[in-house]
């Protein structure tokens, strides 16, 4: 079956054809700036060039059109027609305490995911927006969401409540939900998969390092605690988003910097992270180079971030009660050996050891610790479409 992913932001939308039996990437591609002037169409069919379209997208339905048109297109194109994508797997970013695992779209579940809306206001309504685009152009054909919440639904309360009133968590559902489930969930699976583990019997520390940050604890194939929490801005340092902090800095912020709160928590998830610590940028690559020649500020960005990873993974370890595999994941996971070691440096109590020439390549599957390690390090890299063309393979089948 070819399955069409999904993943509609509030101007964007990302996509990719996969064949559920080979799960080969078909076509892929991007729509920039709808509803904006300047409307660009990325297309990548498999195996050509990639081509750019200026094309204006009034809204949502005209991107979806347009995708489908460059899917079917007679040169460029890689399917002869619309019935031949057999169902659309769309990624949602919230998913409340309604979903712990993906489901087939209908009203029932389209209504319950415009009640996680207040959850992530900036994301959940523009997913909906992909749903209700799909659902227009392609009536007929079967859709399912894939939630970044689902997979950490197995935390137990004492990892999910927050030392507040519990009388929030009742009125408002305040409480930690996470994010990056669905690479959370792969790249766990995958690990236990290379090492030829029983996935339902070890103990996995999953490091998701990209852009945005946050680490898991799994245990026994079930998340049992995530680093980010009601919103993806809690936790490790990540590019431009701070992570963990003191609550009280921002009432201190507001009153210093004469800011409203909803300025401050712009401050906290796009002027902060690495960027903010840094004052150079949110890619570890500009942070890197300006360490190497001697930047104080840049080594101390990498350093602080580094340190927040390995305070974390051994928080976990006590969650966990031991840990049998650490795997690092996303663009800096799989692609920076220098964050790798430095995060793994502090882990020597485990009996870790890395294998330097090993940790030294790039973006490959790849066991990275020495054979005798007690605990297994690895580079997983993530492929979040591929799980939830499985997932949806599996609902509509
Ligand atoms: P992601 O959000 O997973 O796409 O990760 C994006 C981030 O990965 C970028 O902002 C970079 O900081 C980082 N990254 C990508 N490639 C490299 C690399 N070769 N070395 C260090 N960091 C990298």
């Amino acid at each position: 079956m070819k399955i069409l992913i999904i993943n509609c932001g509030s101007s964007s939308l990302k996509f990719q054809l996969i064949d559920s039996e080979s799960e080969k990437v078909l076509a892929k591609g991007l729509c920039e700036r709808i509803g904006i002037d300047g409307g660009m169409l990325n297309y990548q069919p498999e195996g050509k060039d990639k081509i750019v379209k200026n094309v204006e997208m009034a809204d949502h339905t005209v991107a979806v059109q347009l995708v489908i048109d460059s899917l079917v297109d007679e040169k460029d194109g890689v399917i002869k027609g619309l019935d031949e994508i057999g169902a659309v797997g769309h990624r949602i970013v919230h998913g409340g305490e309604k979903f712990a695992e993906a489901t087939i779209i209908n009203d029932e579940v389209i209504k319950a995911i415009e009640e996680c809306n207040d959850l992530a206001p900036l994301h959940n309504p523009a997913n909906l927006i992909g749903i209700r685009s799909c659902q227009k152009i392609m009536p007929k054909v079967p859709m399912v969401a894939v939630f970044d919440t689902a997979f950490h639904q197995t935390m137990p309360k004492k990892a999910y409540l927050y030392g507040i009133p519990y009388e929030y968590y009742k009125k408002y559902k305040i409480r930690r939900y996470g994010f990056h489930g669905t690479s959370h969930s792969y790249v766990s699976k995958r690990t236990a998969e290379i090492l030829g583990k029983d996935y339902n019997n070890m103990n996995i520390i999953v490091c998701h390092l990209g852009n945005g940050a946050s680490i898991s604890a799994v245990k026994n194939g079930k998340c049992v605690d995530t680093s980010m929490g009601l919103t993806p801005l809690e936790g490790l340092i990540m590019g431009t988003r701070s992570g963990d902090l003191d609550p009280a800095i921002l009432e201190f912020l507001c009153q210093k910097e004469k800011l409203s709160i909803s300025e401050v928590l712009n401050v906290l998830n796009k002027k902060s992270g690495v960027l903010g610590l840094s004052e150079i940028s949110s890619d570890f690559r500009d942070i890197g180079k300006e360490a190497d020649a001697g930047n104080d500020q840049a080594k101390t960005t990498l350093e602080a971030y580094s340190y927040r990873v390995a305070k974390y993974i051994g928080a976990y370890v006590a969650a966990l009660n031991g840990v049998d595999a650490i795997a690092f994941t996303a663009g800096v996971g799989e692609n920076d050996g220098s964050r790798r070691e430095a995060i793994c440096e502090y882990l020597g109590y485990l009996g870790i050891e890395l294998d330097k020439e090993k940790n030294g390549k790039r973006g490959e599957e790849l066991v990275i610790s020495k054979p005798d390690s007690k605990v297994k390090v690895l580079v997983v890299p993530t492929n979040e479409e591929l799980a939830i063309a499985r997932e949806t393979a599996k609902l509509v089948k």
